[in-house]
């Protein structure tokens, strides 16, 4: 069976085909500027060399439209008809408490996300845009949502209440949920297979450092506690948001600074981060050139970074008593040589040795731990996509 995966943005839209007999990706795309002058697909036939083409689409249904033109064309297509599509998988951020699994999208499903909107209401809306969008131009296939938040739906309330007066939580659904869920889930499952032991023998730490980052605890392959919390604000460090403050900042900020409602929420979420500690940049890339250079605000932006880390790291060791294995992945994860390195600095305590060597590798599954390390340290690349996929078919084949 082929799965088209979907990932809906507000004016953006990423889309893979995979043939899941043997999940090989066979094409992907994004369409970028929808709704807007200049809307344009780009398009990749795995090998074959990308091509980009302009044109109008004034909202999510010509856009997913031009997406299906896309892979039905005969020359950078990768199917003759819509047929040939057995299903959609599509990513949703927020499913709230409401689904711990993925689902086969039904009109309950649609309205349990809808209810959902007012905890992610910039990213629920354009999900549910893409799957009425796919449902229009494909009323046959049936569609299964996947979501971010649901691998972390395991955690036990110590690590999902805030001490804030429990009615906020019946009332409004004030808790922790957690993001990039489906990351988390991918990379732990290939470390089971990759130290070839059973994910129900195995504590696992997995870092998703990218543009956002989160922090994940995993014991006996389920979630136990992340870092990211009602929204995706909290926790670590990240390229612009602040993670962890001391709430209290907020206030202090508001009446300082004459901020107008929603200004300090904008400062956390766009201005803050490294870039906020640096005033360089949010790209690592710039900030590891910025720190070279002897820009201390870089510098001091990239120690702040790895502490906060290494902080989770320790407080997920406490909670599992222990920890088999660390896994790095997303941008920075996969990447950035010199992070991990600093993050993996001096752990040799808790059985955590990160070999220096094997560690220059970038964006390749391997074990970057030596070999006397009790901790295995692995980078594995992220693949949410390949875990929609299998989601989607294994739903979809059991119909
Ligand atoms: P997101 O999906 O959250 O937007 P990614 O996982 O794609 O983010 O990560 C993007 C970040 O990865 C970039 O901002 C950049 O800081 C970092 N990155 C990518 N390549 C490198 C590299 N070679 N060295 C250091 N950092 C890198």
């Amino acid at each position: 069976m082929k799965v088209l995966v979907i990932n809906c943005g507000s004016s953006s839209l990423k889309y893979q085909v995979l043939d899941m007999t043997n999940e090989v990706l066979m094409c992907k795309g994004l369409v970028e500027r929808i709704g807007m002058d200049g809307s344009v697909i780009t398009h990749e036939k795995i090998g074959q060399d990308k091509f980009k083409l302009e044109t109008p689409m004034k909202d999510h249904k010509d856009a997913i439209g031009i997406v299906l033109d896309a892979i039905q064309d005969p020359d950078h297509g990768v199917v003759k008809d819509m047929s040939e599509i057995g299903a959609v998988g599509h990513r949703v951020v927020h499913a709230g408490e409401k689904f711990a699994y993925s689902v086969l999208i039904t009109d309950e499903v649609i309205k349990a996300l809808e209810e959902c909107i007012d905890l992610a209401p910039l990213h629920n809306p354009p999900n549910l845009l893409g799957i009425a969008a796919c449902q229009d131009l494909m009323p046959n296939t049936p569609m299964v949502g996947v979501f971010d938040t649901a691998f972390h739906q395991t955690m036990p309330p110590e690590s999902y209440i805030y001490a804030i007066p429990y009615e906020y939580y019946e009332k409004h659904g004030i808790r922790r949920y957690g993001f990039h869920g489906t990351s988390h889930k991918y990379v732990a499952e290939r470390a089971s297979d990759i130290l070839n032991v059973n994910l129900d023998d195995l504590k696992i730490i997995t870092c998703h450092l990218g543009n956002g980052a989160s922090v994940s605890a995993i014991k006996r392959g389920k979630c136990i506690d992340t870092s990211m919390g009602f929204t995706p604000l909290e926790g670590l460090v990240m390229g612009t948001r602040s993670g962890d403050i001391d709430p209290a900042i907020v206030t202090y900020i508001r009446e300082k600074e004459n901020l107008e409602q929603g200004e300090a929420n904008e400062i956390l979420n766009k201005k803050s981060g490294v870039l906020g500690i640096s005033g360089v940049s949010s790209d690592f890339r710039d900030l590891e050139a910025a720190a070279e250079e002897g820009n201390e605000r870089a510098q001091l932006a990239l120690k702040v970074f790895a502490h906060k880390v290494r902080f989770y790291i320790g407080a997920y060791i406490a909670e599992m008593n222990g920890v088999d294995a660390i896994v790095f992945t997303a941008g920075v994860g996969e990447n950035d040589i010199g992070m991990r390195d600093i993050i993996c600095n001096d752990l040799g305590n808790l059985g955590i040795k990160l070999d220096l060597v094997k560690n220059k590798v970038r964006g390749k599954e391997t074990i970057i731990s030596r070999d006397d390390s009790r901790v295995k340290i692995l980078l594995i690349p992220t693949n949410e996509e390949l875990m929609i996929a299998r989601d989607t078919f294994n739903i979809v084949k059991e119909l």
